[in-house]
């Protein structure tokens, strides 16, 4: 609309420029260099006006020449650079595809036409994994290690390359350094924790796990649990290097966490009896007992007294066993309490109720030594033990991953190496396994004997 207002205005003035010329006709004389012109007005404007047009279309067109080159040559740099990155995208996805050799030709195709090392380096690091060529691959990683826009990618790289090659303390290194730059990313997470945890350092464990919790990678209760686990290991390590007193603050933290965990308690009442202070420890099988009643606290629990006289084992045991009565398990340690102290009838009768509500295997053997101590009648015993042989296992300390049988509780498994698997329960695998009587060898799924 402006455009059109502005050509009208121009062609006003044009046409009233004209018929002022041919309304004042005149003439013009120029001498010039002994040369002498003479014209009419208007056809030395119109001169003129065609001569400044001609220079202006001139000028224009010189501009142009001038600056053809340089558009040429970034037209050449731009096909370049999109046949540059039509490589690079061909080469990602002949890597996804595991096609090593479009891998490795696209990649060396994306570095000639590209000048972008961060991303053909990585192309080329992944199309010489492809290749099979860890050292090669190992190589563009550490390039890619000196530049801070792929140093994270390279770590990963790296890391990969060691948890490959089993070399846990070189990507722990890694995975920390990684977690230096992005701390709150979940596979650094998981995997710092995971190295910590097999490397045993409980220390930065402990951090990782609470790292681990803030992301949301695992839930208060996984947290709490795992904490404990480790409080428990530091303890153990503590007490392994003849501290006493920070494995006792160890322990004691581990049950602050979790005061129904069993194995917090066993180590906090272990401790506590170490340093001499059984009473404590007294207070604290008694306190755990009605909720998490198990047969290690029963045993620390009658030799506080360091007295060996069976009655006053028994006493001990009538105690724990007043405060649950119900508990199966503390039938079981009044019952062979009873026996020690050779009170058979009561001990039969014991026996008799908790056989009839909880045929447990240790239940019945622990018939069978009744029969043998009271009476030494060996059918009866073979009997009881016949029976027990055919009941399902008792509960043991069973890793949930590989489902091997443990002596005792420990934050990883000594057979797979999963962290936080062991727990409580019956063998299920056990269940459908005939048992030979022999001992259980490494990874056997058999309970412990006895
Ligand atoms: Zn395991």
């Amino acid at each position: 609309m402006r455009r059109a207002f502005f050509l009208i205005v121009q062609a006003g003035i044009a046409i009233a420029a004209a018929l002022f010329l041919v309304e004042h006709p005149g003439s013009v004389t120029i001498e010039w260099l002994g040369y002498q012109a003479h014209t009419e007005m208007g056809v030395l404007v119109l001169a003129v006006l065609i001569i400044i047009v001609a220079a202006a279309l001139f000028y224009r067109a010189w501009r142009a020449l001038l600056g053809a080159p340089g558009s040429i040559a970034r037209n050449r740099s731009q096909s370049r650079r999109m046949r540059g990155y039509q490589a690079l995208t061909q080469g990602m996805v002949a890597v996804a595809a595991g096609d090593v050799e479009s891998a490795s030709k696209l990649s060396r195709k994306a570095d000639t036409l590209l000048d972008e090392p961060p991303l053909t380096m990585l192309l080329a690091a992944q199309a010489a994994q492809l290749h099979g060529d860890d050292s090669a691959a190992a190589r563009y990683f550490e390039r890619m290690l000196e530049r801070s826009e792929t140093e994270f990618l390279a770590l990963r790289g790296l890391l990969s390359q060691a948890m490959r090659d089993d070399d846990h303390l070189r990507a722990l290194e890694l995975a920390q350094r990684a977690r230096a730059i992005r701390p709150m990313t979940p596979w650094v997470i998981r995997t710092c924790l995971e190295l910590e945890v097999r490397m045993r350092r409980w220390v930065e464990a402990q951090d990782s796990l609470v790292a681990a919790q803030r992301a949301g990678l695992i839930d208060a209760d996984t947290a709490r649990r795992q904490k404990t686990a480790v409080l428990i290991e530091r303890s153990r390590e503590a007490e392994a290097a003849e501290n006493l007193d920070a494995a006792q603050s160890l322990a004691h933290q581990a049950t602050g966490l979790s005061p129904l965990f069993v194995p917090a308690v066993l180590r906090e009442a272990h401790m506590l009896e170490r340093t001499e202070r059984p009473r404590q420890a007294a207070k604290l099988i008694e306190k755990t007992w009605p909720k998490a009643a198990h047969p290690d606290l029963a045993e620390i629990y009658l030799r506080l007294d360091r007295d060996e006289d069976p009655l006053v084992r028994l006493r001990r045991a009538e105690r724990l066993y007043a405060l649950a009565p119900g508990e199966p398990e503390s039938g079981l340690v009044l019952a062979r309490a009873q026996i020690g102290a050779e009170h058979w009838a009561q001990a039969r009768e014991t026996l008799k109720a908790l056989v009839d509500r909880a045929p447990s295997r240790r239940a019945l053997r622990t018939m069978a030594d009744l029969e043998h101590g009271e009476s030494h009648d060996a059918e009866a015993a073979r009997s009881w033990l016949l029976r027990a042989d055919s009941a399902g296992p008792d509960e043991a300390w069973v890793c949930q991953a590989c489902g091997s049988v443990l002596p005792v509780w420990s934050a990883v498994c000594t057979h797979c190496g999963a962290f936080d698997t062991i727990v409580w329960t019956k063998p299920v695998a056990a269940m459908h396994l005939p048992f030979h009587g022999a001992e259980p060898t490494a990874g056997s799924t058999l309970p412990p004997p006895g």
